[in-house]
């Protein structure tokens, strides 16, 4: 490392091109894990629940929201190396570039189990919504962060307003 003094860009705002700072995109990873902790039910979610991701409660579809926040943000802060829709690895701290390309599938990983049976592949439809969110929050053309205060997401809030007062917003700017 050539220079320890100062930063070349102020942080969040460096060459990943991140609209929040890392500050920020922490306090919402922390929300999310602290969501998860509270709805319980751990790492491994069962097949026969994700062969129908539709049809389940609203906080088994809030806790795979809130795991969308995690495992995105995650990686946009490097603390893993693969895309949590492809598993694209780009070698470095993931940029907007490489979220672009992770979620290229973005619109079918989100429509799972309407027309087509769910990927085994890819993660629960309602977490690449809320990797939907996160990216449009993260890119600056979404101004609400994708867990609210208290650390649910957009099938568990009923904060008035939060999310819309409809669960998904219906239409996140990409
Ligand atoms: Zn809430």
């Amino acid at each position: 490392m050539a220079s320890v003094s100062a930063p070349a860009y102020p942080a969040g705002m460096a060459a990943e091109g991140y609209a929040r700072t890392d500050d920020e995109i922490r306090q919402v990873l922390d929300l999310a894990r602290a969501g998860l902790h509270r709805y319980g039910y751990g790492k491994q979610l069962h097949p026969e629940d994700l062969a129908r991701p539709w049809a389940q409660a609203g906080t088994w579809k809030d806790n795979a929201w809130l795991s969308g926040v995690r495992d995105l943000l995650e990686w946009v802060l490097g603390e893993r190396t693969d895309g949590p829709l492809s598993g694209h690895e780009p070698g470095h701290r993931a940029t907007l570039d490489d979220l672009d390309e992770d979620l290229a599938d973005i619109d079918d990983a989100m429509d799972q189990g309407k027309y087509t049976p769910p990927d085994p592949g890819w993660p629960p439809p309602q977490a690449v919504e809320a990797m939907n969110h996160t990216l449009a929050w993260l890119q600056g053309e979404y101004p609400i962060p994708p867990v609210c205060p208290e650390g649910e997401g957009a099938y568990g809030c009923s904060h008035k307003g939060y999310f819309g007062g409809e669960g998904v917003p219906a239409a996140i700017p990409r």
